[in-house]
């Protein structure tokens, strides 16, 4: 099941006219299957038809590993075009060739440099036993999902550092309360700690835990899944993204499907679900910003809005029955054409205003 409509978002930062606009148009589909396997197959269908789609629109794109976010599920890819101009950041691994954006790229350093300042954040697991001390560079960006990643305990709403010290300070619970100090792998033994901020804890009580990286990813750094290639930084504009969503939404809307097992019983199970949507008119924007020129604009044959001007020339008789022949071949072929026979305009700038707005090719009759 699928949409083409316009949306609408408090974007705090509009850019780039289409790009990044309050409203834009989005093409997002549903499905919806009666088992894992089979939504699996669909997903895959799905990944195949971008993948024609981006293809067609010869686009240098990438289907990069991302994370879930606020829809949730448990496999997702954004779709990616490379382009300096773009907000967001693609790893991609000289070895073992994975590619993912920056929320779900982990690394290693190339080697452990001493680092003179360490910031930390903390984090409460859900029980509020465990307090969590991560560590990491003052000049890097911590990424808590990566700490959840090696602590899943821990509670990513519950953010204000100040009461979640004070909660863990609360004399009256301390005395059965842990602590985790989470160091990031480019910290060692000989980094610069800030003070530790609750008194009176037992050193038994204190967990260490070294060498995760916890920080987003930066060019020339090893992979984190082969441990061996090196990691390269794209800018990249996000076209698409595709989600796998099982049954996060199904199971607590008891959205249910009767189905025939192998003895040919009725099984009631969840619907297994995927969404994938494309922002429509930002593949506008970002071919506009790809593809132009020093002439103008530059439209792949699949989106442009003619794929031929005919420019006729000066004295030419449209009414000849050659000029009406070709004009009769093209209808028959099915060519979408645009035809500028403007009298009072020179051949010479008609060639030029067909190149600016882009349209992939001009016949002169
Ligand atoms: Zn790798």
């Amino acid at each position: 099941m699928y949409q083409i409509t316009p949306k609408f978002r408090n974007e705090k930062r509009p850019r780039g006219g289409l790009l990044r606009g309050k409203e834009f148009i989005m093409k997002d589909a549903y499905s919806f299957d009666y088992s894992e396997e089979q939504a699996m197959v669909t997903y895959d269908n799905v990944v195949g038809a971008y993948t024609k789609i981006f293809q067609d629109l010869r686009v240098d794109y990438v289907k990069a590993a991302a994370d879930s976010g606020e829809i949730g599920g448990s496999l997702s890819h954004e779709w990616h075009c490379f382009h300096e101009t773009g907000e967001d950041t693609v790893f991609s691994c000289d070895s073992c060739k994975h590619v993912s954006n920056s929320e779900k790229t982990l690394s290693y350093p190339q080697e452990v440099t001493s680092v003179d300042k360490v910031s930390v954040r903390y984090f409460m697991t859900e029980d509020k036993q465990t307090l969590v001390c991560a560590y990491y560079p003052t000049k890097r960006t911590l990424e808590p999902k990566f700490v959840k990643q090696e602590i899943p305990e821990i509670d990513l709403k519950f953010t204000n550092q100040e009461e979640i010290l004070a909660e863990f300070s609360n004399p009256d619970t301390l005395i059965s309360k842990s602590i985790i100090r989470l160091m990031d792998s480019r910290l060692d033994s000989r980094s610069n700690f800030p003070d530790f901020p609750v008194p009176f804890v037992s050193r038994s009580l204190i967990s260490m835990i070294t060498d995760i990286p916890i920080v987003l990813a930066e060019d020339g750094e090893v992979c984190e899944r082969c441990g061996d290639g090196t990691l390269s930084a794209t800018r990249a504009i996000e076209l698409g993204h595709t989600f796998y969503l099982g049954d996060k939404y199904s199971k607590p809307l008891g959205f249910k499907i009767d189905t025939p097992n192998n003895e040919g019983k009725l099984t009631r199970n969840d619907v297994m679900m995927g969404c994938y949507g494309i922002g429509v008119s930002r593949i506008i924007a970002t071919i506009a910003e790809v593809y132009r020129d020093s002439i103008g604009l530059k439209w792949p044959s699949s989106i442009a809005p003619w794929q031929v001007t005919v420019v006729e020339a000066p004295g030419i008789d449209s009414d000849s029955s050659e000029v009406t022949e070709f004009y009769q071949m093209l209808n028959d072929s099915e060519i979408d054409y645009r035809r500028d026979g403007r009298a009072s305009v020179s051949m010479g700038k008609k060639l030029k205003e067909s190149n600016m707005v882009g349209i992939p090719l001009s016949i002169i009759v």
